[in-house]
């Protein structure tokens, strides 16, 4: 979590205390972990190491997410700085650049698998993206929150639709996961609005992020929205209608697509008004009774569902083709004939060439934004055999990727942004070699 600062941002519906990180509370976790830090970035990532191991969790495969504000509109240096020492404290040692610090991590103790940085679609153009680039970042989190230009401008969210349009694409062309944050029932909105602009957010091309974060509105003490709610002028919908409106939108996500939470972690008493309570389980229950499925990766990852006691079978090969943001997109998958899922790889075709990759001559370029294997949790260096089953699998995916890219697409590179820490697995079990920012191999 990074030091609190002023965010460009000025949404009346924004969680905002002194000295606490903008859209946070005071009492959150993660803000009360990083107020024991004094907010530096080293010990935060050394604290969680030794805790994390301590309860027994490998840690040699890490995923960093960068918390709080509008990091990317914080001063340039401090933003350089946070994430170096984020790679220091996982390489127990400090390089004197970044790139060193990066090179380093690639083959660590605790390597940066994934890093994900939190933006708004304003600030995400190709000088931000460069810049999350040099930071080794693999996903975006764009608060997105509705598509309504009209919505936008009532809670001051100071961008456009447009700028959701374009940072989508922008980022997906760069190789990036795109994941939104979603909030129903925000002043002037209605359930059934609700519903047709998440139905929106997967039927028109201009969106369809792979990822979603569901963050119904909720009135937070102190905020512009408290005095809306207090004056009558905001109602939030009643929790059982927001609850079965919850229900509606997940059932309606594309498998391509993961739920990643439901409800902001904000603890109850700062809030006023709206849903209060953790509602995942309350969804699933009623969900299950009304015999309805949520479809999302999570809902289906195995780790997930052999903890439940779910039957496992043994999973083949999935393939799904969708068009979105000016390529196409291939989900490829292996599953269960329950739909469970093994492992999971996204490979993006495109006519545009990566600028900083220099000279494609090419007419499609292949590129792989994400490759995930869902097992039990294994350290690099204890493999369990049915794990080293599940790590097949992750190499099945990327030659499938590869033949189709050639075969179908005559594209003659596979492009690859990776965490820093999963280059070396590409490096040595894929024969991909570094190029830039991006893993590369000619095919
Ligand atoms: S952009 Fe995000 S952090 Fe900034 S004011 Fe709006 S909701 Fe809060
Ligand atoms: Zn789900």
């Amino acid at each position: 979590m990074t030091l609190p600062m002023k965010c460009p941002g000025q949404c009346i519906y924004c969680p905002t205390y002194p000295s606490i990180p903008q859209s946070y509370t005071p009492e959150s976790p993660a803000v009360l972990r990083a107020k024991r830090c004094g907010y530096d970035a080293k010990k935060q990532i050394e604290l969680r190491l030794k805790v994390l191991s301590e309860m027994g969790h490998p840690t040699d495969k890490v995923e960093l997410i960068v918390m709080g504000g509008t990091f990317l509109a914080y001063p340039e240096d401090y933003q350089y700085q946070f994430i170096k020492d984020c790679f220091d404290a996982l390489n127990s040692e400090e390089s004197s650049t970044l790139e060193g610090a990066k090179r380093l991590n690639e083959m660590a103790n605790h390597r940066c698998t994934g890093l994900c940085i939190e933006t708004r679609p304003d600030w995400c153009q190709q000088e931000e993206i460069d810049r999350m680039l040099e930071f080794g970042t693999t996903r975006v989190e764009l608060g997105v929150q509705t598509l309504d230009d009209e919505i936008y401008r009532l809670v001051r969210r100071g961008h456009k639709v447009e700028d959701v349009v374009k940072a989508t694409r922008l980022l997906k062309e760069h190789g990036f996961k795109v994941h939104y944050h979603w909030m129903p029932g925000l002043p002037d909105s209605t359930q059934d609005k609700d519903l047709e602009l998440s139905a929106r957010l997967f039927n028109d091309n201009s969106f369809k992020p792979d990822g979603l974060k569901l963050y119904p509105t909720m009135v937070v003490e102190g905020t512009e929205l408290e005095k809306w709610y207090r004056d009558g002028r905001y109602h939030p919908y009643p929790p059982d209608e927001m609850i079965s409106l919850l229900i509606d939108i997940k059932s309606i996500v594309p498998k391509y697509v993961r739920i990643s939470r439901v409800l902001r972690d904000i603890p109850a008493k700062f809030i006023v008004g709206g849903l209060k309570d953790s509602l995942r389980d309350v969804i699933k229950q009623r969900m299950e009774r009304q015999a309805m499925e949520c479809k999302c990766i999570r809902c289906r990852e195995y780790g997930h569902r052999a903890r439940n006691g779910w039957e496992i079978g043994s999973p083949h090969l999935v393939r799904m083709d969708y068009e979105a943001s000016g390529g196409k997109e291939i989900f490829l998958s292996f599953e269960d004939a329950n739909e469970t899922l093994f492992g999971l790889l996204r490979m993006r075709i495109q006519s545009k060439p990566i600028i900083s990759l220099g000279k494609q001559v090419e007419e499609s370029l292949a590129l792989i934004r994400e490759l995930h294997i869902y097992g039990p949790e294994v350290s690099l260096t204890e493999q369990k055999p049915e794990a080293a089953q599940h790590k097949g699998l992750g190499k099945a995916l990327v030659r499938e990727a590869e033949r189709i890219a050639g075969d179908e697409f005559q594209a003659q590179q596979m492009v690859v942004l990776s965490g820093v820490g999963a280059k070396e697995y590409y490096r040595s079990e894929l024969g991909y070699g570094s190029q830039g920012e991006y893993m590369v191999k000619n095919m």
